[in-house]
């Protein structure tokens, strides 16, 4: 077969610029192209035509002999002419940036490289249960689980000492066979490989030629002071493995916070009840409370207070995890109803119930005020 023209199988003229030869190969390459054209003999040929072309064009050195000599300059310098490209993978291997992500990645990266690919390993999400206590002043957490590791055997080869794994023959590195029917081209799975791409033909013992093996792993994770339900720590590189030496996935751990019985998070505060007897709503009072982090706190009730009133401590609530400082304790008052007497007590309670004239007994009726007040008209 007689070759053709470099200049004319590219379609550029002789003074074309490296700009012009590269968009025109680029042009021919993407028309051509295996993907676009499976099972394609004709096509296959043109790529690989174009393909020797570029690579002697965009070598500046081939270029000029290529340019005295012609086809021929190869040849006298004791190669078989230029040569082509018999293999489809080189061309990839070679012009790669060419194609960029117009068949996207998994083509270029399974045709550049003979054997397995590199793949990240899966990010790994698990929970942490904390305690409001926990989650208020921080703490460590060991949390295990199970997950991928890179083979030590084989470090990650999935294949015996002193052996590699091969390209497929069948696909080619591509994982998908094409065949003609009718008009029609299907693709399917290459069944040689199962769709891997390669073959690994002396696999590690220890992993099977999966390149990675399965264990428990124990990580203490530092968890810090105002962290909330639902917040997620990343912790890089501790998810999956990679398979074939890819990347380390990350672990997720998503925080739990717990209810807590008599404290409650609301945004960075800290929300309570405090029950103050009818005299302390009344006469207003001082009264010590624990807090949180299990400290006194001497909260100050105003005279005449009533029911649901919200006394707000600044600073008392939860570090803010974004931000310096704290939120705020609010504090709620409730009456404590007794649900005994002492004889005395209940003298006392009648006589002054008296004196304010309000009856305690049968039939009496109430006072109702403010909102309800408005919707009973
Ligand atoms: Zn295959
Ligand atoms: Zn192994």
């Amino acid at each position: 077969m007689t070759k053709r023209d470099y200049y004319e199988v590219l379609g550029v003229s002789k003074n074309a610029t490296q700009d012009e030869i590269k968009q025109a190969y680029r042009k021919l390459a993407l028309k051509y192209h295996p993907d676009r054209n499976p099972d394609n003999k004709e096509a296959e040929d043109k790529f690989k035509e174009a393909a020797e072309a570029y690579e002697v064009l965009s070598t500046p050195e081939k270029k000029a002999r290529y340019d005295q000599f012609g086809h021929t300059a190869g040849a006298a310098n004791g190669n078989q002419g230029f040569g082509g490209f018999e293999n489809m993978d080189d061309i990839f291997e070679h012009f790669g940036d060419i194609f960029g992500d117009l068949f996207g990645s998994p083509r270029q990266k399974k045709s550049r490289k003979t054997g397995p690919s590199p793949r990240r390993g899966h990010d790994l999400e698990r929970e942490a249960s904390l305690t409001l206590e926990e989650a208020f002043s921080g703490t460590k957490k060991e949390i295990t689980y199970y997950h991928f590791v890179t083979c030590e055997t084989c470090e990650g080869k999935g294949t015996q000492s002193g052996t590699s794994a091969e390209t497929c023959g069948e696909c080619r590195g591509t994982g998908q066979v094409h065949y003609r029917q009718g008009i029609f081209v299907y693709s399917q799975t290459c069944p040689t490989c199962s769709g891997q791409g390669f073959i690994i033909k002396n696999p590690c013992t220890t992993c099977q030629g999966q390149s990675r093996t399965q264990k428990y792993d124990t990580l203490s994770v530092t968890i810090p002071k105002g962290i909330f339900d639902g917040a997620e720590l990343r912790v890089a590189g501790k998810g999956d493995a990679g398979v074939y030496g890819g990347k380390t996935g990350d672990l997720i751990i998503t925080v739990r916070v717990m209810p807590h019985k008599t404290f409650k998070r609301v945004n960075d505060d800290i929300e309570c009840t405090v029950a103050l007897t009818y005299p302390q709503l009344v006469l207003g009072s001082q009264v010590e409370i624990t807090t949180i982090d299990g400290e006194k706190e001497t909260i100050k009730i105003p005279k005449g207070c009533p029911v649901g009133k919200r006394l707000v401590i600044k600073g008392l609530g939860f570090h803010k995890i974004r931000s310096k400082g704290r939120g705020d304790l609010v504090v709620t008052t409730t009456c404590h109803i007794p649900s005994t007497l002492s004889k005395e007590a209940e003298t006392t309670l009648r006589a002054y119930s008296e004196q304010i004239g309000s009856s305690v007994e049968e039939g009496s009726s109430g006072v109702i005020s403010g909102f309800f007040k408005r919707f009973l008209g």
